[in-house]
């Protein structure tokens, strides 16, 4: 038998001969083997352990093989491994019902798809079907998926290779610490940034725009926390001129932020939400549209021009059912919300405080950024070569961190303990020495 050294080198080996890789120049990659996990830990064929402060692309919220998880899909497959998204299957329907218990009032159906990407397709198709308008105003710090409209949607660097859809507009979102607006308080940059959204409706001609589509958090963007009355704001101006709001949830739903929706902390109500990655994280690749009753009772009597093979995956399905359960009965979204008020926020406020390094740190629950600036008073971002040792001194100690740009996002699954949490702080802790006498 090999040892597991070997299978480490074998499965680096495969890799790099045959499987091409997302958003890569492909000679330099080195991926990590991993061969198993359990909650915050994944470890290789060797045995060497990692906590996992990423939750891969932010994503496996209920934590590495959770026990009930893993056995609804192994008790769906022996029973029927798949089946047609025509019929009416009971977890199927099990799931939509665990999904919009959770959604806001007055939003009763959920259309399910692969994904988050093609989430973000459907629920744009059904607003430009619902309104009979084309445009879609997004943020440019945005991340909403790789299929056409989501691509061109995005607003990060991704878009840029991709473009050819239609009717994507963008405008700059709040973000105080790096305001486009010259703003000096939440407030104000909050109005500015309803301001501007106003105007660029008014020059696009806001009967031409069908929908308004914003992470309730970017997130891939920064871990970008509205400030107080800018999605209430959007939701009043998306209302005056009769335009949908489509609020992506795919990174922050599901715990994430402390909440089962992240827009239940903010006072605003979406007529779509899309969601994917915590809704059974990742255990089965599924994604959907929570849809509203008005634009749901749109495809009443009119053909609904969209699906999926395997739209509501039996897999999926009952991947979904034991995963909410278990949250639920496991109180994992209040854990989420305690863990990041009571040890992360503060550990990294602390950190924050001690390192010059650190510009901004922002979040909430399990859902937190870190910027890292080389001179705090005109925060320039540090350079990539900074975040490249950044990452490679975090792995050489264990820790799995989830880079963009020039943060490290602090994201581990919603069950991290708060040993876990004290561990994984100081290690940020050392690295970040190491970087303020580099950075
Ligand atoms: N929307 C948001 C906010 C995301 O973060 C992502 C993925 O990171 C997507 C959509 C796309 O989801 P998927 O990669 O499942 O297609």
């Amino acid at each position: 038998t090999p040892t597991g050294a070997e299978l480490d080198a074998r499965a680096v080996a495969l890799d790099r001969a045959h499987v091409f890789h997302s958003w890569s120049a492909q000679a330099a990659l080195a991926p990590m083997a991993v061969a198993g996990g359990k909650g915050t830990r994944v470890h290789d064929h060797s045995g060497r352990e990692y906590l996992d402060f990423s939750s891969q692309l932010v994503n496996v919220n209920i934590g590495h093989q959770h026990p009930a998880v893993v056995a609804a899909i192994q008790e769906q497959a022996g029973r029927l491994a798949t089946i047609g998204p025509a019929t009416a299957h009971l977890v199927r329907g099990e799931a939509a019902q665990r999904i919009t218990a959770r959604a806001p009032d007055g939003m009763d159906k959920v259309f399910f798809t692969n994904g988050g990407a093609d989430a973000i397709e459907n629920a744009i198709r059904m607003a430009r079907l619902h309104t009979g308008r084309d445009k879609v105003i997004s943020r440019y710090r945005s991340y909403h998926g790789n299929t056409g409209a989501a691509i061109n949607a995005t607003g990060d660097w991704r878009r840029i290779p991709n473009e050819y859809a239609r009717g994507h507009v963008h405008v700059f979102g709040p973000y105080l610490y790096r305001s486009e607006f010259w703003a000096g308080s939440p407030e104000e940059e909050s109005a500015r940034a309803l301001q501007h959204l106003r105007r660029v409706l008014q020059c696009e001609g806001p009967e031409s725009v069908a929908a308004i589509l914003l992470e309730t958090i970017p997130g891939t963007a920064g871990v970008l926390v509205p400030p107080p009355g800018y999605l209430p704001g959007v939701r009043a101006l998306a209302d005056e001129f009769g335009i949908l709001l489509i609020l992506d949830e795919v990174m922050a739903g599901f715990g994430r932020t402390g909440e089962w929706f992240a827009l239940d902390a903010f006072d605003v109500r979406p007529d779509l939400i899309t969601f994917a990655k915590g809704v059974n994280s990742g255990y089965v690749p599924v994604g959907g549209v929570v849809i509203s009753n008005p634009v749901a009772a749109t495809f009443d009597e009119r053909v609904f021009p969209g699906g999926l093979t395997y739209s509501g995956h039996p897999l999926a399905a009952a991947s979904i059912v034991a995963s909410i359960e278990a949250m639920e009965s496991e109180g994992i979204v209040a854990h989420a919300k305690s863990v990041g008020t009571d040890v992360l926020g503060p550990g990294l406020t602390a950190l924050a405080d001690k390192h010059p390094i650190v510009g901004e740190v922002r979040g909430s629950g399990v859902f937190w950024a870190v910027e890292l600036v080389a001179d705090p008073a005109t925060r320039t971002p540090v350079s990539a070569a900074v975040m490249g040792r950044a990452k490679a001194e975090l792995v050489a100690r264990g820790l799995l961190p989830f880079i963009a740009d020039n943060r490290i996002h602090v994201v581990p699954p919603c069950v991290v303990t708060t040993d876990e949490v004290a561990e994984a702080l100081a290690i940020y802790d050392d690295v970040l020495s190491l970087l303020d006498a580099v950075g």
